[in-house]
């Protein structure tokens, strides 16, 4: 543990390894979420679908990675369960029991909303007091952003390539 580090959070360090937490439980769902859509998903446009199911896939689980660094640096404990993921999560998971292309979509955008609400209630709560997590949230903000607009520009795509 970085005990110097840590020390400038104070008595809200635990309160921030909760977050980071959290929001590790959150990253491991989308994770899954992504690389098990783009396994089932079908209908049109799939072979694109599945090409950026996958990308956010990988960089998911590069979130979960980068969140359990600092974790660790702060002296916490990272989750070290599965059954921690749906007991922590903020945003839950959305069983893509339909397999279709645009339920898939925007099941994962809807997601991707909600990463985005929850990474800028971290950003809120870090500000004053720990820059390098603030760092690290804006990074991974920008993908989620990133990954919402990927997946609604597909949504279109797909609407007028019907009409
Ligand atoms: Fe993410
Ligand atoms: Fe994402
Ligand atoms: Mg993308």
């Amino acid at each position: 543990m970085g005990t110097k580090g840590r020390s400038f959070l104070g008595d809200k360090a635990n309160h921030v390894i909760d977050l980071l937490n959290k929001a590790l439980a959150d990253e491991w769902l989308a994770y899954y979420q992504y690389w098990i859509g783009s396994k089932v998903v079908v209908g049109p446009m799939k072979g694109e679908v599945t090409t950026e199911l996958v990308q956010h896939a990988t960089d998911e689980l590069r979130h979960a990675d980068m969140l359990v660094v600092r974790i660790i640096q702060l002296g916490g404990t990272p989750l070290l369960k599965p059954e921690d993921w749906s007991k922590k999560t903020n945003c839950g998971y959305d069983t893509p029991v339909d397999p279709n292309v645009w339920k898939i979509l925007s099941q994962n955008i809807k997601g991707e909303q909600c990463a985005i609400t929850t990474y800028h209630k971290l950003l809120k709560e870090t500000m004053q007091i720990d820059p390098i997590t603030y760092q690290i949230v804006v990074e991974i903000l920008r993908d989620e952003e990133e990954h919402e607009e990927d997946l609604e520009a597909l949504l279109e795509d797909l609407k007028n390539l019907m009409n």
